[in-house]
């Protein structure tokens, strides 16, 4: 055991390894250790990204009108959430909405549809697009996030230019029947397994929030490491109105930064992402988060909005960080953003995404 989290965060430096008996003091720490906590997790987080901070950026493929059952998902069967519902954007569409998102920063596009797992002629589709965006914005990354992946098919991904593919594990085996009936724990980590083979970076997190014990959310973080994920998000449940989740409210701001602080601890060298539910979550210790992740999606999510872009690059450089540019592309200087602010820091429901992807209005970037 250690004495203290700063002589812990030495130990993770040399290379030690977390055990459970750490992380379990990690997430039952007391509000008088937080700041303790917050400045051990960063120097594990500066030793290994300095002062930089990944802005990744999200287009949702097609919203909605999905045959799983995932509680937490506002685009579940079943889910009487009015979100945006439409199928695959048009490329064209898909192009400019990565577009808004890389002049406003993002080094990472994440594509992301609804649903089980791609056909092969979504896969198709997909690649097409991602040809596209690689032609425009070689130096920017893409991460796709389809679901299941079928044999081949992160082999053909890959082959169009893909970089990363996004499968989050989102909780612990044990707890995985909980949240979801129609595919199971394991079909999640072989696909992960297939992007790992095919030569995609494994991006893999989870949804904390959902009344998972530590024991749960440890299994899950220990996980992760296991699958050597290159990036973890982070999510913190956005409890949708119509989702069997609605009305779930577990998490306080201190929780959220001892579980990341319990993942940066875990992964030291981890990209580590605050991803969806973090302006409600959070609140006003979002910035004090950036001391422990190093990286975060600017703009909307799938379903919701989020807080204005230029917001979030205000609370970066307010911070004393910087974007990190995509090899071999400047960062525009105070680059994008709108100055709507409707769903900022203290928001207490989800705010149904209305712009964007799939929408006539500007995107959030
Ligand atoms: S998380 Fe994915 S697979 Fe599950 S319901 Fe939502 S869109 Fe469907």
């Amino acid at each position: 055991m250690f004495n203290s989290f700063h002589n812990l965060a030495d130990r993770q430096l040399a290379g030690g390894i977390l055990t459970r008996e750490d992380a379990q003091a990690i997430l039952a720490s007391a509000d008088d250790e937080l700041l303790e906590l917050v400045a051990a997790a960063a120097k594990l987080r500066r030793a290994h990204f300095a002062d930089t901070v990944k802005v990744n950026y999200l287009v949702n493929l097609k919203s909605g009108l999905c045959p799983e059952d995932c509680t937490y998902c506002s685009q579940r069967l079943g889910s009487a959430a009015e979100i945006l519902k439409y199928t695959w954007l048009k490329p064209e569409e898909a192009a400019e909405q990565a577009a808004s998102g890389i002049r406003a920063g993002a080094s990472r596009v994440c594509l992301v549809a609804s649903g089980k797992g791609p056909t092969d002629r979504d896969v198709d589709r997909v690649a097409t697009m991602v040809q596209g965006l690689k032609d425009e914005h070689p130096h920017v990354e893409v991460c796709a996030c389809l679901g299941i992946l079928k044999d081949g098919q992160a082999d053909r991904l890959k082959a169009a230019g893909v970089d990363a593919y996004n499968h989050n594990l989102n909780t612990s085996e044990s707890n995985y029947a909980d949240i979801c009936t129609t595919h199971d724990y394991a079909d999640r980590v072989r696909t992960v397994g297939k992007a790992k083979d095919a030569g995609l970076s494994p991006c893999s997190g989870l949804i904390v929030g959902m009344g998972e014990s530590n024991e749960e959310l440890i299994d899950a973080v220990f996980a992760l490491r296991e699958l050597g994920s290159d990036s973890i998000p982070v999510n913190f449940l956005m409890p949708f109105d119509g989702t069997p989740l609605e009305g779930t409210w577990l998490l306080t701001p201190a929780h959220c930064l001892r579980i990341l602080a319990l993942v940066r601890f875990a992964c030291p060298d981890t990209e580590l992402r605050m991803a969806g539910g973090r302006e409600m979550h959070l609140r006003s210790l979002q910035p004090l988060a950036l001391h422990v992740a190093n990286s975060l999606f600017l703009g909307d999510y799938l379903t919701s909005e989020g807080q204005a872009a230029q917001a979030d690059l205000d609370m970066i450089a307010d911070a004393g960080f910087t974007v990190l540019a995509p090899a071999g592309a400047a960062v525009p200087a105070a680059a994008g953003g709108t100055d709507d602010d409707s769903a900022a820091a203290g928001t207490v429901e989800p705010a149904i995404r209305r712009r964007g992807a799939g929408t006539g209005l500007a995107p959030n970037a």
